[in-house]
């Protein structure tokens, strides 16, 4: 099935690599070049001193997504990689109590019982509603926006009364959940998308949702090996990685892109370009100023973006017994999240997420010690916080919230090693626009057809996959992006792309 139609991408992050194995793998010669040393953007590993740490992606959802991008490309994703559900998936740590979270409802549903005694049968109607909202949105989430057209659609027509428009994922979980805390364990999950749970769209109820129904997995090795999987397939299929190869500039002629401008100033064209960088840095570092429009920088710098990330990854010399996932939520929640994406001041009381996967996965620490990911939200760039000056600050805080919340009182005297990303560095080191890790934020005016379309609106041969466009952050939205610029790419070029039956693994309402 080979052609001689190439295409470039620039990114490996999990978005350009999930298009290149896809187009390699139906005959396109495909050339994937990336600023980094390593695959998978934010989704590859960092190792210090026999420690490996995921730099982003540490929950995989809807795996289901995932096996179909490796069946397109006539594989099992099982033959790659090494894949454990997690049961209990997290646990929720309040100021005054602990919730473990179950994927298994009769578990989790004493769980709830045992910690929320008034919840009543609020679980249960949060499951069938919620799965009936996601089997309406799951179709019109993944198709393609590129043409109004498309955007009137059947799916769509069904779906528009699920879409809970325009209430906030925390005001639709009113119906099931009365106290504040009961719902904080289903909303938590909008800060997956950097965003506040006041304003984070209903319809993102389908994340703890997808939670719930279809569990949550870890990948042996980190979930970094899903980027070195994807790169691998691209390899066997033919697929060339030009590493440690920046992109400097798009080629463009008369709004068409032809190729790519290296940092080491090597021009080489495509008959298609995909860009898997982060959307709004790439529209402002790779595109001459004054050929866009909709997208220029002054237009983009007024778009809504997530908030950013304070990281800090610890190697200690220490076995800690903490679960495998832990989110810890400040004592006063509401002043954290506007802390964070109102005033976007420094947070004094944070919530924080911590991943030990070392507690389940020996291959990430050496014996007897522990690799604790730490991640605790912050305001992104807009805030106008110096975050070199604050660093030390917030490392110190954070590393005493450990001790106290998590009653890790020894952590100090047991770091071997560690390393520190700040919202400086994500927009610095990482290409991220504004800090913001998230990209664009998923307000209903970003969404659907008002998202960077995957066909590039705004240049022809130019197509786009990742967390910045159409359908959006998080891995398996992001694999969605890639089908979908490559679907589209197959048809232009005649290339008949592989028929799965999709969705297959999807519940039934
Ligand atoms: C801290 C954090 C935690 C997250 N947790 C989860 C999670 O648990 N589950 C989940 O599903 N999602 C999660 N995400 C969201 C999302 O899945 C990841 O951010 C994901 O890596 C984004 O993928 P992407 O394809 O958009 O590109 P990126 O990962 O951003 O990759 C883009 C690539 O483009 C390259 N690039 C940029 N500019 C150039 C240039 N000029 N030339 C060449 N190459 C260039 C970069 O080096 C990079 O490799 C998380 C994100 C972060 C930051």
């Amino acid at each position: 099935m080979a052609n001689s139609k190439h295409i470039i991408i620039v990114g490996a992050g999990p978005g350009g690599l999930c298009a290149g194995m896809l187009l390699s793998h139906h005959g396109f010669k495909v050339s994937i070049f990336d600023k980094n040393e390593q695959v998978g953007g934010r989704n590859r590993a960092i190792t210090m001193q026999g420690f490996t740490f995921d730099t982003g992606p540490t929950f995989l959802l809807m795996k289901g997504v995932l096996d179909e991008m490796f069946a397109l490309c006539d594989r099992k994703s099982e033959d790659y990689l090494s894949f454990s559900p997690l049961n209990p998936m997290y646990q929720l740590l309040y100021d005054d109590r602990a919730l473990s979270v179950f994927s298994e409802t009769e578990a989790m549903q004493a769980e709830l019982a045992r910690v929320f005694p008034e919840i009543g049968d609020g679980y249960q109607r949060f499951m069938k509603q919620e799965r009936t909202r996601f089997n309406y949105l799951y179709p019109c989430i993944t198709r393609d926006y590129s043409s109004l057209a498309a955007f009137f659609s059947w799916d769509l027509l069904k779906a528009v009364p699920w879409l809970g428009f325009p209430k906030s994922v925390f005001e639709n979980l009113g119906q099931y959940f009365s106290q504040e805390k009961m719902r904080l364990a289903f909303s938590f999950q909008s800060k997956y998308l950097g965003m506040s749970p006041w304003d984070c769209p209903a319809l993102f109820t389908m994340l703890p949702y997808l939670e719930h129904d279809y569990g949550i997995y870890h990948v042996t090795g980190g979930l970094n090996q899903l980027a070195t999987a994807m790169a691998t397939v691209l390899e066997e299929t033919g697929g060339q990685l030009h590493l440690s190869t920046p992109v400097a500039s798009l080629v463009i002629e008369n709004g068409a892109v032809k190729g790519v401008k290296l940092e080491n100033g090597e021009s080489i064209m495509a008959d298609e370009v995909i860009i898997n960088a982060d959307f709004a840095h790439a529209m402002t570092h790779l595109v001459e100023p004054g050929i866009l429009k909709k997208y220029c920088p002054e237009k983009l710098a007024q778009y809504d973006y997530s908030c950013s990330t304070f990281m800090l990854y610890l190697g200690l010399d220490k076995l800690y017994e903490l679960p495998h996932h832990t989110i810890a939520f400040a004592g006063d929640y509401r002043t954290n999240i506007k802390n964070i994406f109102n005033d976007k001041s420094l947070p004094t009381d944070f919530s924080f997420y911590v991943q030990n996967a070392s507690s389940t996965d020996a291959s990430l620490a050496p014996p007897g010690k522990s690799a604790l990911y730490v991640l605790v939200p912050m305001p992104n760039n807009d805030s106008g916080i110096d975050w070199h000056a604050h660093c030390q600050h917030i490392r110190e805080q954070v590393l005493t919230t450990l001790e106290t919340r998590l009653k890790l009182t020894d952590l100090r005297d047991h770091i071997e090693c560690e390393k520190i990303i700040t919202p400086q560095h994500w927009e610095q080191d990482e290409a991220v626009y504004k800090g913001a890790t998230f990209s664009l934020a998923h307000t209903f005016s970003q969404m659907l057809y008002w998202r960077p379309h995957n066909q590039f609106e705004e240049l022809a041969h130019c197509y786009l996959v990742g967390g910045g466009t159409h359908p959006g952050s998080g891995l398996p939205t992001i694999y969605e992006s890639a089908r979908i610029s490559s679907q589209l790419i197959a048809k232009k070029h005649q290339v008949k792309f592989t028929h799965i039956a999709k969705s297959a693994w999807l519940k039934k309402s």
